[in-house]
């Protein structure tokens, strides 16, 4: 069985243990590419957890709110579409959201 098969199957496993599922899915789920910020694959369990404790998702339900206005976002380095956050380990989505999300200071 290829590596990345094997890993998705772990992540998949680990994330029924854990509930994350929604998350994976409301994300568009665990099958990646950095382009889409959605490259979970890397992420342990813990992570992942980390994620959905804060509702994190890639498209803002609140238009006003946006993980790039955010005081905790990171912007993209290297040419990548996607930037981080300061809460939680892995790529976040300029147009993301979670309920931690506060003004950005100006
Ligand atoms: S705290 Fe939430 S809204 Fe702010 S950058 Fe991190 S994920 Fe995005």
């Amino acid at each position: 069985m290829p590596d990345s098969v094997s890993r998705r199957r772990f992540l998949a496993s680990a994330g029924a243990v854990l509930g994350v599922g929604p998350v994976l899915a409301a994300c568009g789920g665990g099958d990646v590419t950095a382009a889409s910020c959605q490259g979970y694959s890397a992420l342990d369990a813990a992570a992942l957890q980390q994620r959905q404790s804060l509702d994190y998702v890639d498209n803002t339900p609140r238009p006003a709110e946006l993980c790039s206005n955010c005081r905790f976002y990171n912007a993209p380095e290297g040419g990548s579409p996607c930037g981080g956050c300061q809460l939680f380990p892995g790529p976040v989505a300029p147009d993301g959201w979670c309920k931690s999300w506060v003004i950005m200071a100006t």
